[in-house]
């Protein structure tokens, strides 16, 4: 069935003008608007830009705006004693410096307070010692590392290439590995586009780019002095030394003019070709210096320091006119590492367009059916903290009112095509949604966003229709969906996927991020953005105003079945085992079952629904919302307390990737190597019954309530 049925002409009416009054120009000018200076979390100017935002979205027309404030653990450079990477001989001389800071772009070199490219939340230390070289840094690089090398990164000084996964996740390794420290770099094989020029001549990264970020291990906790709770004047936090997820192991990042210096002299086996990057040089493992160098060690100089500091969210609503205590959430942050051209202000210039245009529909009478709220987060470089904090103060509202939330980060990372990750009940609005919009490519006039996306990216392993992915974690939607089973989900333009996935973009998180790189470069005429924003504004409206909420449960029958067989089949890979432990997937294919026959029922009574009678409507819906609320389980995952969606977690080795039946697949994740078979499989046969009693009593919600 189809699950926005045009039963309101009128709702129809104010979607198509809602969507035609977001304009590329518009937003060219909010961009411009909101990254003309860095504004990074914690500082005055970004809350001078909380303060604009909040004043704009009032005179927009927005019912109500308030800033929310927070005090959370940031990490900042010391301003006096600059980190850096040293080379230094025998007498313990610095032969060779890491750069300060990267070179700042034209026209911005009289801007003050660029923070110079740090790891957040890194720790003060001078370790000292042999590099080893770990690839990507990933679970399976350490594996391949130890296992196959026979290289114990034990005391040394692991040094790693960014990109395929979260950085927080290439820290953990490196601190399980033992390592003293961590560089990371920038590999142009990662961030450098085959026949485009670095900035500001095109979009690659300079070899003195390099990416900031935090490289934290939060799971999902938000602040890391407050888990659990809203980190407010009165709230009790850990001390420093507690804190969550916090590393304790030095981390720097560089690019890959100081990598070569770092790399070019190293000794020790040569790696496998999938270890070589493009940097001319032979990417050797170590540990440390060939015989010449071999006097020479690194050390890392690291000064940083984490402080409390005072955030601030700006919360905006538009209260609804049928059912006020429903909430439909658009959410992106708006702290940014320098500028924020790409990351997060062309997602924040779509939130802030789409703002507009609400208020410009309830000036002409509208007010959807359903409360909207906008929110531009701060801190979640940091590691999601505005957003999470926000989502602890309001969890029992949201458990109980929160219908969706989309997601409203970068807008865009590529030039070639859409990109949208959601729960599967909101599959099947992507694309009834998607049709009704225009591609916003060159030569496609007349040609849907849709067909557009679809010719690019189709879905071909499981059905002819364009790519729709699992979401991960990485930003802001984390604590919704993940935390409190609030439907989800995020669309942005991307680049051709049969290149890097999880590299993000050249640019990311330096100084090069500015306004001018979108305008040259990443979307001259921003019809992508408005693109962007059109698919964005079109899921809030719809979610706020349809009579009968736009989510198919039918679709997650079928994600459910395909996750089923997927798990089942990588345990299988130990049939003896499996064997041997009595291991069954029975339950789990019978909860899957019955959720199916549930969702079928569920969609064939709503054919039969009288819309009229808003007890009926309001009691489907109620089941529709609370479904993905259905999949949490109280007890959190193993070890991650905030990660309590059963079907859904960030993957325990790349926090940016999605990991269905996330409960069985770490449970079986490297069991071949567990030193306790039994036990190991006793809890795969755990987690099994977790996911089949969770599947099962989801259906249940979808059955007749008497
Ligand atoms: N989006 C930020 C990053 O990728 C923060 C992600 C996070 O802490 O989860 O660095
Ligand atoms: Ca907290
Ligand atoms: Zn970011
Ligand atoms: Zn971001």
């Amino acid at each position: 069935t189809h699950p926005n049925t045009p039963d309101d002409t009128a709702s129809g009416k104010y979607l198509r003008e809602f969507l035609d009054e977001m304009r590329p120009e518009q937003i060219r000018e909010h961009l411009r608007k909101f990254t003309r200076l860095p504004h990074l979390a914690g500082t005055e100017q970004n809350l001078n830009y909380a303060e604009q935002i909040m004043k704009e979205w009032k005179e927009f027309g927005l019912d109500s705006v308030e800033m929310v404030p927070y005090d959370v653990l940031l990490s900042y450079p010391n301003k006096s004693q600059p980190n850096y990477i040293s080379i230094v001989d025998q007498l313990g001389s610095e032969v060779f410096n890491t750069s300060l800071a990267e070179p700042v772009p034209e026209g911005y070199e009289d801007v003050s307070n660029i923070v110079p490219p740090y790891s957040a939340f890194s720790p003060k230390g001078q370790p000292e010692g042999d590099l080893v070289y770990v690839n990507y840094g990933r679970t399976e690089d350490f594996f391949q590392l130890e296992r196959d090398m026979g290289v114990n990164a034990t005391g040394k000084i692991v040094i790693v290439r960014y990109g395929k996964i979260f950085r927080g996740n290439k820290v953990k390794n490196a601190m399980l590995a033992g390592a003293k420290g961590i560089i990371m770099f920038s590999d142009p094989a990662d961030y450098w586009a085959a026949g485009v020029k670095p900035y500001p001549a095109g979009w690659n990264l300079p070899g003195g780019g390099a990416q900031r970020g935090n490289v934290l291990n939060l799971n999902g906790a938000g602040d890391p002095l407050t888990p659990g709770y809203p980190a407010k004047e009165y709230t009790y936090r850990l001390g420093l030394e507690d804190g969550v997820g916090l590393p304790k192991i030095p981390v720097h990042p560089i690019g890959f003019h100081d990598a070569i210096n770092l790399l070019k002299n190293m000794g020790g086996q040569i790696p496998p070709n999938n270890w070589k990057g493009a940097l001319n040089i032979s990417y050797r493992i170590g540990p440390g210096f060939t015989d010449d160098f071999k006097s020479q060690k690194v050390r890392m100089n690291i000064q940083s320091n984490n402080q409390i500091t005072r955030i601030y969210n700006v919360i905006g609503r538009i209260r609804g006119a049928l059912e006020p205590d429903r909430y439909v959430i658009l959410g992106g942050h708006r702290d940014a590492w320098v500028f924020g051209g790409i990351d997060p202000m062309s997602g924040a210039a779509v939130v802030h367009e789409t703002v507009r245009s609400a208020g410009r529909l309830i000036s002409k009478g509208w007010r959807p059916r359903r409360t909207l709220i906008f929110a531009s987060w701060d801190a979640e470089e940091f590691g999601l903290q505005g957003s999470t904090e926000w989502a602890e103060d309001n969890a029992k509202l949201l458990q109980e009112r929160a219908v969706a939330y989309i997601n409203a980060d970068s807008a865009i990372e590529g030039m070639y095509t859409l990109r949208v990750d959601c729960t599967p009940s909101l599959h099947t609005l992507v694309y009834d949604l998607t049709k009704q919009l225009d591609s916003p490519e060159e030569g496609e006039e007349g040609v849907s966003l849709y067909d557009s996306w679809h010719k690019r990216d189709n879905w071909t392993d499981n059905r002819d229709a364009p790519r729709i992915s699992k979401l991960g974690s990485g930003s802001d939607f984390e604590a919704y969906f993940i935390r409190l089973g609030i439907a989800a989900g995020r669309a942005r333009y991307t680049k051709n996927k049969k290149t890097e996935r999880y590299s993000s973009y050249p640019v990311y998180h330096s100084v090069y991020e500015t306004f001018e790189i979108v305008e040259k470069f990443y979307d001259p005429s921003f019809k992508r953005l408005r693109a962007v924003a059109q698919v964005r504004a079109g899921l809030i409206f719809q979610l706020a105003d349809s009579q009968l909420l736009p989510l198919d449960v039918n679709q997650y029958a079928v994600a459910l079945e395909k996750y089923a067989q997927s798990i089942s089949q990588l345990a299988h890979r130990h049939p003896e085992d499996m064997n041997m432990y009595k291991v069954s997937f029975d339950s789990l294919f019978s909860a899957v079952e019955n959720f199916t026959v549930a969702a079928r029922d569920f969609h064939e009574r709503l054919l039969a629904l009288n819309k009229a009678d808003p007890l009926q409507l309001r009691a489907v819906n109620d089941q529709l919302m609370y479904l993905e609320r259905a999949f949490i389980d109280p007890l959190g995952l193993p070890g991650r307390p905030f990660y309590r969606h059963v079907i859904f977690a960030p993957s325990s080795h790349n926090k940016y990737a999605g990991e269905s039946f996330p409960g069985i697949y770490d449970a079986l994740f490297d069991i071949e190597h567990s030193a306790d078979k039994q036990k190991s499989w006793e809890e795969v046969k755990r987690q099994i019954s977790i996911a089949a009693f969770t599947v099962h009593a989801a259906a249940m919600t979808l059955t007749p309530p008497a």
